[in-house]
């Protein structure tokens, strides 16, 4: 009888399992304190402590006010709250024009600058990125102007795990009077979130990338910036995004949020040796490969991403999740789109290698069993691919 196969699951950065912990905390506020917190009464009442208590907790570990925090629907909300709505600020005050971002930003960022080019008199400028993926400086130096609305920049990149210099970059940016956003959603669980040590005016999460739940986010939005609400109506959100409190779905970030941030050190330091151990092992065994993004410390501390030569990155995927592992081949949103990644492109990776692209994102039940079988799987799978491929050509 075949025995069956331990699934294992490398896709962290797509999304994570819900902690235990947050789904019981989140469930009294589906069936007990239902109550909807515009509601004056005691339910209102109840839901209404529940969700700034969770403010509150959310705050302390971003080191910021508890109204500075902006509740969405998702990371992808709160990019295009921070893009659209002070592109939109700027054009009512008729001043500011351009937005500088970068073609390594995750969609949420740049189509939607793309589409505010489009669409509205703004220009976009698109930062170029090292073969690493990282921004320098003096590039954003380069771009910046009098007229610039807003830089967006990704604390950590989901395709390739590189690390952007947020500190300094947010600092060139004010240098002009421009706004600064960083989507965080990669690096939120892993990486500090201190808002006034980034010096960044706007930061964006997503409960589903730490351990939360899914259909959640957040905005964390310095006092004194101006931004017109993408979704208007019953003014919740200190008018910035109407619509009614998701209570348990809130509730269960802000309870995901403090156990990351609690064992903070010890969990990314169980990342890194898994992760150092992938690409050091797949690295040694399997001719033919690069680790694509920055090296060590300059990564986070969960991620590892290579290409491979001769390969098509979505058969490889088929392969390893026959064997019960699951790994990407990009972003979630790009599994299955034969087009190669924009990403390792703007990095400088030809289309036919950056088609030949795997990602392994490791998490807190990830084991050093599973690093073992993936390094005895992967080569055997690159080699088989590699071998059919020649079959097929000779
Ligand atoms: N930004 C980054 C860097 C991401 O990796 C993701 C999700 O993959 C998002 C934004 C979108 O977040 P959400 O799935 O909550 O819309």
């Amino acid at each position: 009888m075949m025995q069956p196969i331990d699934p294992i699951y490398l896709d962290h950065a797509a999304t994570t399992p819900t902690d235990p912990r947050v789904v019981q905390a989140m469930l009294p506020y589906f069936t007990e304190d239902y109550g909807n917190p515009g509601s004056p009464h005691h339910f209102g009442q109840r839901a209404e402590a529940a969700v700034e208590k969770s403010r509150a907790k959310i705050a302390s570990i971003l080191n910021c006010k508890p109204q500075e925090i902006i509740f969405t629907s998702c990371g992808t909300e709160a990019d295009n709250l921070a893009l659209r709505g002070s592109v939109m600020v700027a054009k009512k005050e008729n001043k500011r024009r351009y937005v500088l971002t970068a073609h390594t930003e995750h969609h949420a960022v740049s189509t939607t600058a793309a589409q505010l080019a489009d669409v509205e008199d703004i220009t976009v400028e698109w930062l170029t990125v090292d073969q690493q993926g990282r921004i320098a400086p003096e590039t954003l130096t380069k771009a910046l102007c009098e007229n610039t609305i807003i830089v967006s920049v990704m604390y950590a990149n989901n395709e390739v795990g590189t690390i952007q210099p947020i500190r300094e970059l947010a600092a060139i940016a004010h240098e002009y009077g421009a706004l600064f956003h960083t989507d965080a959603v990669q690096a939120a669980g892993q990486l500090s979130l201190d808002v006034k040590a980034l010096g960044v005016d706007m930061l964006a999460l997503s409960a589903h990338k730490f351990y939360g739940p899914k259909g959640v986010g957040l905005l964390y939005v310095r006092d004194g910036v101006k931004l017109m609400p993408a979704q208007s109506g019953g003014g919740q959100e200190r008018n910035l995004r109407a619509g009614t409190h998701n209570v348990p779905l809130i509730v269960g970030m802000a309870k995901a949020l403090e156990l990351a941030y609690s064992d903070l050190e010890a969990r990314t330091a169980h990342y890194r040796h898994l992760r150092d151990r992938l690409i050091e092992g797949v690295l040694a065994t399997i001719p033919g490969v690069q680790l694509t993004g920055a090296p060590g410390d300059g990564r986070l501390p969960n991620h590892s991403s290579f290409v491979f030569d001769g390969i098509e990155g979505n058969t490889l995927l088929m392969h390893l999740d026959m064997q019960g592992i699951a790994a990407s081949s990009g972003s979630a949103c790009n599994t299955g789109n034969p087009e190669p990644s924009e990403v390792l492109c703007s990095m400088g990776y030809e289309s036919k290698l950056a088609l030949g692209s795997l990602r392994l994102t490791v998490g807190k039940q990830t084991t050093d069993e599973h690093i073992d079988r993936v390094l005895q799987v992967l080569p055997e799978a690159v080699e088989k691919i590699r071998n059919v491929r020649e079959a097929q050509t000779a």
